[in-house]
């Protein structure tokens, strides 16, 4: 019996563990002791008021931004530093750069580089960075175009293309880097309303697929259908969580119940 119970206990091990993280912009804190979790194949939904450190969690987890306090893993590794027998070595900006390739970052601008075309913007990471083949390069890239509706597209630039297309570019050009995780900094905020769908629509398709992500979005539609978890931040702080079931319909906290009132 005994065995049997360890051999089934899984180690478990969490694909992103924030913890008591601390952000300050002068006396501002904008992450106030904030810890998460996030187990691997994991969505989880962040939702909040504007200012409540929803970028500045992402960006942090990232290793865009530096922390004040805390510590975060990224698939058990420690970020920003490196391990001696007996302390810890901060990482040269290289080091950093390496470890941040675990992670795809999609903004809610697209960011693509507009004088390339689709195809180019999606193999550029790939090939001057990983230092693929450019013809496996290629390869892929025409996959993950293809993955997101985008087969047809691969020679036009940014500006031929609506923004719920660029945006696809967008995360086609970050899954060509393999990334662990995936982080969505509200996708589709800056789009027309007809063109959301369209990226939500690759966004689900792409949890299904069993990708860990962590989605700041407004669309809470989204989160309750797709997301295993919803947190609410507000003012630097990490105020509920839970299947979103709960935290949209019966919240517990009452400044969640008022911003998802605001929202609705
Ligand atoms: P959200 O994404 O939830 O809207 P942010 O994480 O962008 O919130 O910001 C949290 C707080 O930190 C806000 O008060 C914002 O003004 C502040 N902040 C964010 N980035 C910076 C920065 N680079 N310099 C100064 N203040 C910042
Ligand atoms: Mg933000």
């Amino acid at each position: 019996m005994r065995e049997r119970a360890m051999v089934e206990a899984p180690v478990n091990r969490p694909m992103v563990q924030a913890l008591s993280l601390t952000k300050r912009f002068g006396n501002l804190a904008a992450l106030d002791s904030v810890s998460l979790d996030v187990a691997p194949g994991e969505v989880v939904c962040i939702i909040g008021p504007s200012g409540s450190g929803k970028s500045t969690l992402l960006r942090c987890i990232n290793q865009l931004e530096r922390i004040d306090g805390g510590a975060i893993w990224v698939d058990g590794e420690l970020a920003g530093f490196r391990r001696t027998s007996d302390r810890l070595i901060e990482l040269t900006d290289k080091e950093i750069a390496r470890q941040r390739l675990a992670s795809g970052m999609v903004f809610q601008r697209f960011n693509l580089f507009g004088h390339m075309t689709a195809l180019q913007n999606v193999i550029e990471g790939p090939v001057t960075v990983l230092k693929q083949p450019r013809a496996a390069a290629i390869a892929e890239a025409e996959r993950l175009l293809a993955r997101v509706g985008l087969a047809e597209k691969h020679g036009a630039y940014p500006s031929e293309l609506s923004g719920g297309q660029q945006q696809r570019v967008a995360i086609a050009r970050a899954l060509a880097m393999k990334p662990r995780l995936m982080l969505f900094d509200e996708p589709t905020s800056a789009l027309d309303p007809e063109l959301v769908g369209e990226v939500l629509a690759v966004m689900r398709d792409l949890a299904k697929s069993g990708m860990t992500m962590i989605v700041v979005t407004h669309e809470l539609g989204f989160a309750r259908e797709v997301a295993d978890r919803v947190v609410f931040m507000d003012q630097g702080r990490l105020i509920e969580q839970g299947p979103p079931a709960q935290v949209l319909s019966a919240p517990e906290h009452p400044r969640t119940r008022d911003f998802i009132a605001a929202v609705l």
